[in-house]
């Protein structure tokens, strides 16, 4: 009992360290993962900040050079001070305080704009900048679509000789989104870049294949307000790597759960299979000893009786010394058995064959159990096939085998008044069947009986004595001669026992 506690507690101990361990790669193993993809993720997140600035610094500081050179007095240079600048820029416009564009106020790129923009310019782009709210001296961004197209106008306040203008220079969107993104998001970069609209519908870029990505948005701060530029990693190499990594790791816990908790389950099956083996055995000890005591004493008995002369007739003593005969030669089977039984057990190699003839051995047999059978009122039929073939056997194991099957159906079929022994051919085998009348076997046991020391439920609360080792040493003796033995048995109707080996011809045969 205690011996069974401090395993159950080993057990537990290990689980629970196994567990823990698990517990501990799991965790280990998501946290290096969820930190690798934070720290991918910041990389991404600066890299798109560092890209943001760089295309609208560039944007910025043209504004400011713009913002800055108008004179509102020398408006008819204007366009000679836009082209001088050689600057992404499509239109400039001069207002006057009234939000007009002054006399000479607009340049443009003749080829996108010209003359025709500037009305469109006025009374469509005017009311959306927000120029009365601007304070002098300071600029602002604003990028609109109109008629499905983006513009991107940038525009500042500012005041000569005290009279307030504006300012406002419309970048070239088109050479932004053809020449200058290219540059920044070049194709051989290793993260994927898109610029994105308010929408979602891409502006720049090709659609992200990668699936699961790590992706990063981020809007353009002062300037394309109403795109965004989303990076993602490029490398779906790596990130399915680290994916499989993941799950390699996650495996590997698993399978080193599974073989600790098997290994366990296996050791507990060990453990259980020894108590139950034990305490079968001290059932056969306790069984053995029964059954050596029985027939000890009643020869004793007999014995006293006729050395004493307690015997009236010659007939009685002869009787007295049949039953001294009968117990001895059971006595003695016993003591085959068991002997042979431990020494299988041992491993040692006990059999020696030689060219036998199944038939006299099966005779044999049924003669040797003439007493017990008459003693039982049971009678016993033998049917030999005249033809059998010869066989190479173990006399002496083979007659025991047949011996413990006769028994057994002498001890447990008594009822059923008849034994039928035969020994037919079948195909290269020989096969040798005992045949009873008697309770049967239940279908569950049809295999177990065969196991050493087992005894079938119906029999142990019975007054038969057995020791659980006849069938286990029959099986063996079978596997020795490379045959097998089973039972054919419907409960109520009595037990077939089949022992079959190889004839003599059939193993030469297999042997060449
Ligand atoms: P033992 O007879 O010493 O108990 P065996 O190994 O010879 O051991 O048999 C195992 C068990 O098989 C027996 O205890 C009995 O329950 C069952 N058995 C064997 N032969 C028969 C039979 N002819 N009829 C019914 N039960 C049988």
């Amino acid at each position: 009992m205690r011996r069974l506690l401090v395993i159950n507690a080993i057990i537990f101990a290990v689980l629970a360290s196994a567990a823990a361990l698990a517990y501990y790669g799991y965790s280990y193993t998501a946290e290096a993962s969820s930190r690798e993809r934070a720290i991918i993720q910041d990389t991404m997140r600066e890299l798109a900040e560092e890209k943001i600035i760089g295309i609208e610094t560039p944007i910025l500081e043209v504004d400011e050079k713009l913002f800055a050179s108008i004179d509102p007095d020398r408006l008819p240079d204007l366009a000679a001070l836009v082209h001088d600048l050689q600057a992404p820029v499509v239109s400039v416009f001069v207002l006057g305080p009234d939000f007009r564009v002054l006399p000479s106020g607009y340049v443009s790129d003749p080829v996108t704009r010209g003359p025709a923009f500037l009305a469109f310019f006025e009374s469509e782009v005017v009311p959306a900048l927000e120029l009365r709210m601007l304070a002098e001296g300071t600029r602002a961004h604003q990028h609109l679509t109109l008629d499905g197209s983006p513009y991107l106008f940038a525009y500042s306040r500012r005041s000569h000789n005290g009279r307030a203008y504006y300012v406002v220079v419309e970048a070239d969107v088109v050479h932004l989104v053809a020449n200058v993104f290219p540059q920044f998001f070049g194709v051989r970069s290793p993260r994927l870049y898109q610029v994105v609209d308010e929408s979602g519908e891409l502006v720049f870029g090709v659609p992200f294949r990668e699936r699961g990505a790590a992706v990063i948005e981020l809007p353009f701060a002062e300037t394309l307000s109403q795109w965004r530029l989303r990076v993602a990693q490029r490398d779906a190499g790596t990130q399915a790597a680290r994916g499989r990594r993941t799950v390699i790791d996650i495996v590997l816990i698993g399978l080193a759960l599974a073989v600790i908790t098997s290994g366990l389950a296996i050791l507990l099956y060990a453990v259980r299979r020894e108590r139950k083996a034990n305490a079968l055995k001290s059932d056969f000890i306790s069984n053995v000893s029964h059954e050596l005591k029985t027939p000890l004493s009643i020869i004793s008995m007999f014995g006293e009786m006729l050395a004493a002369g307690r015997v009236k007739t010659p007939a009685q003593a002869t009787e007295y010394a049949e039953v001294i005969w009968r117990e001895s030669v059971r006595l003695a089977r016993l003591i085959d058995n068991v002997l042979d039984f431990a020494k299988i057990e041992r491993g040692v190699d006990i059999y020696e064959f030689a060219p036998g003839v199944v038939g006299e051995i099966v005779a044999r047999a049924v003669e040797l159990s003439t007493h017990r059978l008459a003693a039982a009122g049971m009678t016993c039929t033998v049917e030999v096939d005249e033809d059998l073939a010869p066989a190479r056997v173990d006399n002496n194991a083979l007659t025991l085998a047949v011996l413990n099957l006769i028994d057994n159906a002498i001890k447990y079929a008594a009822d059923g008044k008849r034994i039928e022994v035969a020994a037919h051919g079948q195909g290269p085998h020989i096969v040798i069947t005992v045949r009873d009348f008697g309770p049967g076997i239940d279908p569950d046991e049809h295999e177990r009986i065969f196991e050493r020391f087992y005894r079938a439920r119906a029999v142990r609360l019975k007054p038969i004595r057995g020791s659980g080792i006849g069938l286990a040493l029959v099986e063996r003796i079978a596997a020795a001669h490379h045959g097998g033995v089973k039972v054919d048995s419907v409960p109520g109707q009595g037990a077939t026992f089949t022992l079959w080996l190889p004839a003599e011809a059939a193993r030469d045969m297999t042997a060449a």
